[in-house]
Parts: structure tokens; sequence; C-alpha cells
């Protein structure tokens, strides 16, 4: 396993994190970091109310067409005809969420006890190999795009999957929309705002 891979299946809140300081994604990985010191010390000195969400990939219709993430890539790629870019092998896996069921967590977060501050993982469990999310794209919306290789970015996780037993518990929270009807409806959504 290279050395920036969580070292835990699926990842726990307990879990603490194994992240390149210096490397191109850091801002992002350590921003998030960073925030959550942040907040725990308000928390500790100024005794301020927070709730600290772990949220992991997620997707739904109003995603940017070009904001770069995988989901809104690949559908907007398909419904063109364009190749589907997949990056590395695409043998690395994600666990998409769908947007109503994050902001489900998130209210559902916001609403609990004052002492239960988190961190609390955010997310769907069901975890795809990026390859595969191409094909079922490319299946949902009948594209006659082709995949097509590209390099894989620095720092790209291998493999990234939440255990949200915690939010399950704490929350009584889970996920309900599947993967499939959740593309369906982010597919429907992009065909209609994009613009050939
Ligand atoms: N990815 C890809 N093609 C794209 C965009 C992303 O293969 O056009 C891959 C990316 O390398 C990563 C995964 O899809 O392995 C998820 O990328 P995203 O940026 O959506 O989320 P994150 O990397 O932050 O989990």
């Amino acid at each position: 396993m290279p050395p920036l891979d969580p070292q835990v299946r699926p990842q726990r809140e307990d879990y603490w994190g194994h992240v390149n300081p210096i490397g191109s994604r850091s801002c992002y990985d350590e921003g998030k970091r960073c925030a959550e010191t942040l907040f725990f010390d308000y928390w500790r000195q100024h005794g301020l109310p927070i709730k600290v969400a772990r949220i992991f990939n997620t997707y739904g219709p109003r995603m940017h067409p070009n904001d770069g993430r995988v989901v809104s890539n690949f559908i907007v790629q398909a419904l063109k005809g364009e190749p589907i870019t997949v990056y590395g092998s695409g043998a690395q896996t994600r666990s998409f969420c769908y947007v109503s069921d994050m902001i489900d967590g998130l209210v559902k977060l916001m609403a609990s006890r004052d002492d239960f501050t988190g961190p609390v993982n955010l997310g769907n469990p069901e975890e795809i190999a990026i390859l595969e999310l191409a094909k079922r794209v490319i299946s949902l919306t009948g594209s006659k795009s082709e995949i097509v290789f590209e390099p894989l970015p620095d720092d790209d996780p291998v493999q990234r999957q939440p255990d949200i037993k915690l939010a399950t518990g704490t929350l009584s929270w889970k996920p309900a929309v599947q993967l499939e009807e959740g593309l369906r409806t982010t597919i429907e959504y992009f065909r209609r705002t994009i613009v050939e």
C-alpha cells in the first residue's frame, strides 16, 4: 500500500489520517484538519457549541459542470459524447453519497444534543471503483463515449469509504438513495442544463 493511503478501512472517526503535509493536495487535506483543530480549541477555550462533520464524496443535481469532480465530469462527458477521463487504472475506489442524504445527515447533526460535537462521518459506505463508475454512467446515459486513461494526480487516495456506525447510532441517520437512483437523477439534471 503506498504511504499516503488510509491505513484502516473503512475509515472511522478515531482514525487520525495519513496524509502528505507538503504535497500538491496538502492545502486541501491539511486545511480540513486544521479547521477541526481550531473548532475544538474554540469549544475548549470559549465553550462555543460546535459540530464537526466529515463529509465523504457527495454528488447530485446542481453540481457545477466544470467543477472537476468525478461524477460531474463523467456525466457531462457522457452526455456530450466526449471521452470519459479515468485517471490512473480506475481501480481506486470512492463511496458516493447523494446530496439529499447528506443534507438530511447535516440537519440531524445540527439538531443533535449540545454535547455531541463529532467528528462524525457522513457518507454512503457503498464503495465503487472509478472504472466501474465510468461504465455505469455510460450505460445509464446510453452514451457512445469511450473510456480513456489519463495520469493519476499526485496523492490520489486508492480507497475511501466511511464507517458510519457513529452517525447511525447517534443521529439515527443512514443514506437512503442507492447509487444507481442518484446517478439517474443527476444525469437528468445535467441533460436539462447542459448547453451543447
Ligand atoms: N477522477 C477520474 N476522472 C475525472 C475526475 C476524477 O478518474 O475526470 C478520479 C480521481 O482521480 C479520484 C476519483 O475519481 O480517484 C474521485 O475524484 P474527485 O476529485 O471527485 O474526489 P476526491 O479525489 O476528492 O475523492
